[in-house]
């Protein structure tokens, strides 16, 4: 117990030691104004940033109408076909409203999080066990759906039967019977009925053999080797070698077809470190840019197009510095295949999209640069909130999303030199906004369209081709083994269960041709105030509202959060803070997180000592002696707390 002091000579010490934090400082990313200008949307209010994206998305009348008329009839064309919604269907079937979507939903991510079988099984008896898996029985027109139930309730050899009578009744005394084992084996059944529905093969070579008959009419590749982040060093040195692999034989199977026209790679940067994050920067740069630059440039090398995929927001900032250090590399000088995706639900993606343009200007190239709205949404939302940050870093309403697409796309088009735009949808309104943007002159290597593998043919079938008014796509193509899909299969249960996508919305009857070709600018623009955020969504700070504020986090992927944060640790942490500074002997008191600082001092004393030294400190100014024994209590106290309040500020601060 003591109070602090200040500019209290330091006993002891030959060397004085770095001032506090100075490594921190040092780690600082200094950004220009342009870089700024990203950072200062990252987490805007959605009032701020819709105003000049409604302006940069609004269409002439006669291009929104053909739009609109193109929208039209490409989603007529496609619930004319009988076989189109398969996965529609099943999809809705274990939608997320229902108790059995959010059981396999939650089943398949926390599988992949589990090392051992055995926790595994009972994870799964667990999740299973409470699901109405026979309410489904039946209940849809689509046969896949009733095979996939099936599936989930019986072994793999039942799927695809018929007689659904005689099955119900072999169910009920099968699961009298079996129980939560063959329902466990039912679960694998059913992931790998979906693993074979979103996956173009288990190796490289498998899948380059079946993406040919696509080829042939007229659609192009490009593969993602299955497989999320990389949890240690091992595991980032096999997908390296994996993509490594696999970017030799697409180069054998393209034959020189080039980056347009041949098969690409998409690699995810999250599997080639296991320490991805903005924490880690120096080591990012460091460790991680050598396996980005060596894939780039055997791509090269191979004439294989490469493409980063868009992963976490707090994974933007980092991917753009790699990406503009992989364009500056003279390596890379003079080729076009460098591709990078941005996400158009995330509040920065106009200000992204224009700094990429500017970065693909400066060093004389054309990046390739996929437009997706994003696959993170529900854990994007969650995620802030739990953390307490300042906002949101993408938009809580759909239309919202879908307003910046068009914008960001806007912005692509006019920009043929500097960028080969790759618009990543599986929206009819949202290609034939594109479409209707691009004119109708199109030339080869002006554009293209990107479906996922086992969702978008249905749709992209009605606009591929190789005549004159056709336009390319390619399909992104998983390649693994049904193991490695669950990570990529739970973003895909996410973004077809929920209510407000278009693939879900398409498969049911009741949603008209109009309500699915509902222009997003027009309901954007006819809320009050104009980007008005979903009143459903609470804001990060109002989780606990009305009882109190949520905690407040620190944004640490934000460059701007870093330096605010940076200056606050320099000005409060000073190594003459003293405790108990009267006393003989201190000992520093070091910041955890980083030994070599020293954020104080602190001299102890034993308990007899305590008043002692009260009144030495307190004395001239109070009169300690005079004073009766309750106001020397309370002083006590006061300066007790006085000082832990102090304390537990530079705690806190050095914890972030
Ligand atoms: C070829 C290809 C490659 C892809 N690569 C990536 C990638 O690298 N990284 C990545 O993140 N995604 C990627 N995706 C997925 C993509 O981001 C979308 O999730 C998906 O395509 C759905 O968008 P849509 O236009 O097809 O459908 P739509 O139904 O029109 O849009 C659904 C999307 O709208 C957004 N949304 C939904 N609800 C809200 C809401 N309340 N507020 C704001 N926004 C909302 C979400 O982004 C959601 O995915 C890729 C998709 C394709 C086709």
């Amino acid at each position: 117990m003591a109070s602090i002091t200040e500019n209290s000579a330091v006993e002891g010490g030959a060397s004085p030691p770095p001032a506090p934090f100075s490594a921190f400082a040092a780690e600082l990313v200094g950004h220009d104004a342009r870089r700024a200008a990203i950072d200062a949307v990252y987490r805007a209010p959605e009032t701020e940033c819709l105003p000049e994206l409604l302006r940069a998305a609004e269409l002439p009348a006669p291009m929104a109408t053909q739009a609109r008329a193109t929208a039209r009839s490409l989603i007529e064309g496609l619930r004319a076909r009988p076989t189109a919604g398969l996965v529609q269907g099943l999809m809705r079937e274990y939608a997320l409203s229902s108790q059995e979507g959010v059981a396999l939903m939650c089943l398949a991510e926390a599988l992949l999080r589990i090392p051992d079988a055995a926790t595994r099984d009972a994870l799964i008896a667990d999740k299973i066990g409470g699901g109405e898996w026979r309410a489904h029985l039946g209940r849809s027109a689509s046969p896949f759906v009733n095979a996939a139930t099936w599936g989930l309730l019986i072994t793999g050899q039942l799927i695809g039967a018929v007689d659904e009578s005689g099955l119900a009744a072999a169910l009920t005394r099968l699961l009298a019977r079996s129980g939560a084992p063959i329902i466990r084996a039912s679960v694998d059944t059913a992931m790998r009925v979906l693993g074979e529905q979103f996956v173009c093969g288990q190796t490289i070579e498998a899948a380059l053999g079946n993406a040919r008959p696509l080829e042939e009419r007229g659609y192009r590749y490009s593969f993602d080797m299955l497989g999320e982040a990389a949890a240690t060093a091992e595991d980032a040195e096999r997908y390296l070698a994996s993509y490594e692999a696999a970017l030799r034989a697409i180069g054998a199977a393209s034959n020189g077809r080039g980056i347009y026209e041949g098969p690409g790679l998409s690699i995810k940067l999250s599997a080639l470190h296991p320490r991805y994050a903005r924490g880690q920067r120096k080591r990012v740069m460091d460790e991680l840019y050598p396996r980005l630059r060596r894939l780039a440039v055997l791509a090269r090398e191979l004439d294989v197009g490469i493409n980063i995929d868009a992963e976490e927001s707090e994974r933007l900032d980092l991917s753009l510095d790699l990406l503009e250090t992989l364009c500056r590399d003279p390596a890379m000088a003079g080729w076009n295949g460098v591709g990078f995706v941005v996400q158009a639900y995330q509040k920065r993606a106009y200000a992204t999209l224009g700094w990429i343009i500017e970065l693909a200007r400066a060093t004389k190239r054309r990046i390739m640069l996929r437009l997706v709205k994003g696959a993170y949404w529900d854990s994007e939302i969650k995620r802030a909130q739990v953390e307490g940050l300042e906002g949101f870093a993408v938009f809580t309403r759909k239309f919202h999303t879908d307003v910046s697409y068009i914008a960001c796309a806007r912005l692509l088009l006019d920009a043929p030199e500097a960028v080969f735009p790759q618009f990543a949808t599986h929206n009819a309104l949202t290609l034939a906004t594109v479409h209707a943007m691009a004119g109708k002159n199109f030339y080869a290597g002006q554009y293209e369209f990107q479906c996922l593998h086992g969702m978008g043919e249905p749709l992209y079938n009605q606009i591929v081709g190789r005549g004159g008014d056709a336009r390319p796509c390619r399909v992104y193509a998983p390649v693994g083994s049904h193991e490695t899909l669950l990570a990529y299969l739970v973003r895909r249960l996410l973004e077809n269960g929920a209510n407000t996508s278009f693939v879900n919305r398409i498969a049911d009857a009741a949603v008209s041709v109009d309500e699915l070709i509902a222009d997003p600018v027009e309901a954007a623009s006819a809320l009050a105030p104009i980007g008005a955020p979903h009143p459903k969504i609470v804001a990060p700070r109002d989780l606990f509202a009305p009882e109190r504020d949520n905690s407040a986090g620190l944004d640490l992927s934000n460059e701007a959060s870093l330096a605010a944060l940076g200056q606050a640790l320099a000005a409060s942490a000073r190594p003459d803070w003293h405790a108990g500074a009267a006393f003989p002997a201190p000992r520093p008191i070091l910041n955890p997180a980083d030994a070599r600082d020293v954020v104080g001092h602190v001299a102890d004393v034993a308990p007899a000592g305590v008043e002692e030294a009260f009144a030495r400190a307190e004395r001239g100014r109070l009169g300690w002696s005079a004073l009766e024994p309750g106001a020397r209590a309370r002083i006590l106290t006061e300066a007790a707390a006085r000082f832990e309040a102090e304390a537990q500020k530079l705690a806190g601060l050095i914890c972030r």
